[in-house]
């Protein structure tokens, strides 16, 4: 019994080792062909041209040292849930907390917090390095540690309070269903995923940042028309000082119903031209119009609802196997959470390229949008050019990385769809605007 237990691990943990080493393997290889390329230039018509610029050394190094924090991210994701499992700590954690209290929601929640909070105190220097050294290090990051620190304590603060308050929920349905949990529990998802996408821009987000109207207000105006033709003129049009954090650049939309917005990063304006921004804000839009908030949120319950299936029937195998060296029965048993979660981290790591394969597609449709509604071919392709360029992103990626991790299709494939995507220059019909 002990043998087929340690023999899985060692399985597993072969697989993980073999995938961050082929992941390593192959973004290498990547970018060594990226160093030998040189730079490619965009020719739209005799007036326009555009360049990606030759990969630059500080761009490699800085992907290097990202290849690094994810391999130890990714092992450290399962293997912190296996030591509080393998070193007794779990059984000793819900010792401890079902001594503080008889209580089976406290229970759940006390043994949460604790459980986040050695996973936190483990994962802290790490975290430190990617989010502050690292990120200053290659002059990407305005922020002073104490304003990093104090976003990173207000975060892990939000999140972990908001968790345990609502942990004994999906506890609750559990022990009412055992056998249909994975489904009660995986549709409960999408209302949460709403009520959070309705509420966090109004609530959360402003804890963190400062949301402003746009300063300017030719760009306010020219925003508005695109919303107009897009026909959701009663959303909002904000900026946000991401300046006093970041050198990079971005926008986003968000919320639903009367708290959808369009988010710009100050960043943004402030390094691009309005023809460039407005490129971006007409991405954004896209991504509204065509209902990917939505679209999103239902797909990512449906895909949450399979992974949960997953983690129930292998959680009743294991536990059916392995009870004696785990110390836990029963599902619900406060003990059993890391082993939850290890489950929930490897299924969900395996989903990964459904996520992103799904959300590539997304990406490259409200590109398209961005060119039928602007028509400006150029500033599509010169705002992709400088965003990437400016966060140090690579033109190309591998295709192992792509599948697994890449949200966005590669800034050269957007900038060569960019270039290319012009149906009303020869008055074909377009695709999304009338
Ligand atoms: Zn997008």
């Amino acid at each position: 019994m002990k043998k087929s237990f340690y023999l899985t691990l060692t399985v597993f943990f072969t697989f993980i080792f073999l995938f961050v080493f082929s992941v390593r393997y192959f973004e290498n290889s990547n970018m060594e062909k990226l160093k030998k390329d040189n730079s490619y230039t965009v020719v739209l018509d005799n007036t326009t041209k555009a360049s990606i610029a030759k990969v630059s050394d500080k761009a490699i190094h800085y992907r290097k040292i990202n290849l690094n924090i994810w391999s130890v991210n990714l092992i450290l994701s399962f293997a912190i849930p296996i030591i509080f499992i393998l070193s007794g700590l779990s059984r000793k954690l819900s010792e401890f907390v079902k001594r503080i209290s008889r209580n089976y929601i406290i229970q759940l929640a006390l043994f949460f917090i604790f459980f986040t909070l050695i996973s936190c105190i483990i994962t802290f220097p790490l975290d430190y390095y990617r989010g502050f050294v690292h990120r200053h290090n290659f002059g990407l990051s305005n922020q002073t540690f104490y304003k990093w620190f104090s976003n990173y304590l207000k975060g892990f603060t939000i999140n972990t309070l908001i968790t345990s308050i609502f942990i004994w929920v999906p506890y609750f349905i559990i022990n009412k269903s055992p056998k249909r949990w994975w489904l009660y529990n995986g549709l409960l998802s999408i209302p949460v995923l709403m009520f959070v996408t309705f509420i966090s821009p109004m609530y959360i987000d402003p804890l963190f940042n400062q949301y402003t109207p746009i300063q300017n207000k030719d760009l306010q105006t020219k925003i508005e028309e695109q919303l107009k033709i897009a026909d959701i003129s009663n959303s909002k049009v904000y900026q946000v000082n991401k300046s006093v954090d970041t050198k990079e650049m971005n926008a986003y939309m968000t919320g639903v119903f009367n708290s959808k917005r369009i988010v710009l990063w100050d960043t943004t304006i402030n390094n691009l031209t309005q023809g460039e921004t407005l490129s971006i804000t007409a991405h954004e839009i896209g991504h509204y119009v065509m209902g990917d908030v939505w679209k999103s949120i239902v797909l990512g319950g449906a895909l949450f609802t399979l992974v949960l299936y997953l983690v129930n029937k292998s959680l009743l195998w294991i536990l059916h196997k392995w009870r004696d060296i785990l110390g836990v029965r029963r599902i619900v048993d406060v003990g059993a959470m890391p082993l939850i979660i290890l489950l929930l981290n490897i299924f969900l790591f395996l989903a990964n390229p459904i996520t992103n394969t799904y959300s590539r597609y997304v990406e490259r449709e409200a590109d398209r949008y961005a060119l039928e509604l602007t028509k400006d071919n150029s500033s599509v392709i010169t705002s992709t050019i400088k965003l990437h360029e400016n966060s140090l992103s690579l033109p190309k990626v591998s295709k192992i990385y792509e599948v697994w991790y890449y949200s966005h299709p590669s800034y050269y494939d957007r900038v060569i769809f960019a270039k290319e995507y012009a149906p009303w220059k020869e008055n074909k019909p377009l695709k999304y605007i009338k």
